[in-house]
């Protein structure tokens, strides 16, 4: 059984690489890394009931095991190449390999990205993806670069993934035509869209960067202690979306925005001076990156309200073990 699984996860998944020496079907992959780059790897997993509801469509879980991979490629400026997929099922269900591959491959195939091999068990859903991928020697982004003076960017808008969790949670009673709303959270949710061509624009310009996966104060906080910094954030200044602020009122969507996990926006620093023309590069990319802040020497990350007040911070983000 878990063969004919394999060798249908093999022939949905094709694409063809000339780096790909040997992929799916023996002990393991073979791969002919590019000379003169670096290789940029990662792994993630998703849980059910714990990174996804249950009942989640099985293309839009193929779909997110895959983006929260390739976002921490964006994160490193990496260009993905190879990926590697670890099933877990709790049965040989071949609907759901279906449903995940058709998910998977939709964002794998205009990336050119290979799955080249895995493993397959039985057990709770349980889903890993490793994810391979290129930078030039040194240009890799990491959390550690940032400096006092630089400017705090995020690109797309915060919040939104949360919001979609709380529309599932809380279905309304009657139709209130607010369905499109709710749906385009829930779209935000389940089908995250890596920053990949953002990631690689910002080799060379930005100073520090991570994925906004638990929350951009967590997130940003992880740049702040990596780099020995602290940030000041405008409230005022942090995208979100219409969706967002038509179904919430102003202080549920700061949360969202501040503290939501699950956006897998790109939260990154550059020197003040070169915000606006990189800004305008961006823009051209097709994802726009907002200015939220600035870095400022000490640590934490700190959020000042419109009125110019600061805000008391709790919960900072999504926390495993917490
Ligand atoms: P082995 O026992 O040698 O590890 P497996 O039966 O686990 O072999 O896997 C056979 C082949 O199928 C290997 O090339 C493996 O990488 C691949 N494979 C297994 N499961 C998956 C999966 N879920 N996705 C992609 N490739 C897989
Ligand atoms: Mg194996």
């Amino acid at each position: 059984m878990e063969f004919r699984l394999i060798e249908r996860i093999r022939e949905l998944t094709a694409q063809a690489r000339e780096d790909v020496r040997l992929g799916i079907g023996d002990d393991a992959a073979v791969l002919a890394p590019p000379p003169g780059k670096e290789l940029v790897v990662a792994i993630d997993t998703l849980v059910e009931g714990v990174h996804f509801p249950p009942g989640t469509a099985p293309a839009d879980i193929g779909w997110k095991a895959l983006a929260v991979n390739l976002s921490d490629l964006a994160a490193m400026g990496a260009s993905p190449a190879w990926a590697l997929l670890a099933l877990t099922l709790p049965n040989a269900d071949a609907a759901f390999v279906e449903g995940f591959a058709e998910g998977f491959v939709k964002l794998a195939q205009p990336q050119r990205l290979a799955l080249v091999g895995g493993d397959t068990t039985r057990g709770p859903l349980t889903i890993s993806v490793a994810v391979h991928g290129f930078v030039p020697p040194g240009q890799a982004l990491t959390r550690a670069g940032a400096r006092a003076g630089d400017a705090v960017l995020v690109t797309g808008t915060l919040g939104d993934a949360a919001a979609g969790l709380h529309a599932l949670q809380h279905p309304p009673r009657d139709d209130d035509g607010r369905a499109g709303l709710r749906g385009f959270l829930i779209e935000r949710l389940n089908r995250p869209t890596p920053r990949l061509a953002t990631g690689t624009a910002l080799r060379g310009q930005a100073t520090a960067c991570i994925d906004v996966s638990d929350g951009l104060l967590a997130d940003l906080g992880h740049i702040c202690t990596a780099s020995g910094v602290g940030a000041e954030i405008e409230a005022a200044w942090l995208p979100r979306s219409s969706a967002l602020l038509e179904l919430h009122d102003d202080t549920t969507a700061l949360h969202f925005a501040l503290s939501g996990g699950d956006d897998y926006e790109l939260c990154f620093t550059v020197p003040a001076a070169r915000v606006a023309e990189l800004q305008a590069g961006l823009a051209r990319l097709g994802c726009g990156a907002t200015k939220i802040g600035r870095i400022v020497e000490g640590e934490g990350v700190r959020v000042r309200a419109a009125d110019g007040s600061w805000l008391a911070v709790d919960r900072p983000g999504w926390e495993h073990f917490a």
